[in-house]
């Protein structure tokens, strides 16, 4: 190779090398400056009414979560195909929409009897449909909870089949407008999935818009080392989030030290995540979930 040649091609890869730090620093700035609003979702069960026996009904909880700014609602997947025109009607005119649909399907995906999996397949297309109909950004599921035998063993061969099986219903999800999220858990409740990376994982492997992930700030403080790296790990496959106090799973409170979200938040704005953070475990009445959600919303702003 000539003198000549040797430079332009060394120049070149400079140049090239140079342009793409340019990028990553471009996206980095970007990526730290989004500008993106924390939408929060409760439970149907988050808030309760003050004084023992008392009780809240769904309008009495969606006028409060309005109160509040709270802008989802996260119904369980159990018997949400005879509740359709019942939520329907409930949110007409309001601003508050489905996030997502909670599990609630029968079976399980990872079970060796194939009618357990064909079960777990039919009741979640079931849901899905319910899903895409009410607006639901997807529905949560669960490759395998700990205690469901007996379940296919932890390998190579078992991750392909769930990538193949995954891939099937995020077609359905698809064709219904929606997705399906999965969801990791803690290692004492599911430890086939425990980190958010993992998930993503799957996700990418897949590559079917249908199937996403999600991260659980309650299983998150145990399985991952940092809340930040979690989020940014899942990037573009990240659908949903659920929150919940750190030491103990019930509704953040101001008054607890360690209920603190700022690192998971900066990843989450990072990633311009604009999805759903809702609240799951515990039950409180308005008046600590008004104080909850503001600690929830002056983290975002710190973040
Ligand atoms: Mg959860």
């Amino acid at each position: 190779m000539n003198t000549n040649r040797r430079n332009f091609i060394k120049t070149t890869a400079v140049a090239a090398g140079m342009m793409s730090i340019g990028k990553i620093a471009c996206a980095s700035t970007s990526a730290t400056t989004a500008k993106v609003s924390l939408n929060l979702s409760f439970q149907e069960g988050t808030l309760r009414a003050e004084g023992e026996g008392n009780r809240l009904t769904l309008k009495e909880k969606l006028d409060i979560m309005e109160k509040l700014g709270v802008t989802g609602l996260e119904p369980q997947g159990r018997g949400i195909t005879d509740r359709v025109s019942e939520f329907k009607e409930a949110l007409s005119g309001r601003n508050i929409k489905i996030s997502a649909i909670c599990a609630g399907f029968q079976g399980f995906m990872l079970s060796e009897d194939e009618s357990v999996r064909n079960q777990c397949r039919d009741t979640m297309r079931e849901i899905i449909v319910v899903a895409g109909t009410l607006g639901a950004v997807g529905v949560i599921i669960v490759p395998a909870f700990i205690r469901q035998v007996p379940v296919m063993p932890h390998t190579q061969a078992t991750r392909d089949f769930l990538c193949e099986w995954f891939n099937e219903l995020g077609k359905f999800a698809v064709e219904n407008g929606t997705t399906v999220i999965l969801e990791p858990l803690r290692r004492n409740e599911a430890f086939y999935l425990r980190q958010v990376a993992d998930a993503a994982s799957i996700c990418r492997d897949i590559n079917n818009p249908g199937v996403t992930c999600m991260g659980d700030f309650w299983h998150m403080t145990l399985e991952e080392t940092s809340d930040m790296g979690a989020f940014l790990s899942a990037g573009k496959y990240l659908q949903h989030v659920h929150i919940a106090g750190r030491v103990r799973r019930t509704i953040p409170n101001p008054e607890v030290e360690q209920d603190n979200y700022v690192d998971g938040f900066r990843g989450l704005k990072m990633i311009g995540y604009d999805k759903y953070v809702r609240y799951e475990g515990g039950s409180g009445p308005e008046e600590l979930l008004s104080a909850s959600v503001k600690l929830l919303r002056d983290n975002w702003e710190q973040a």
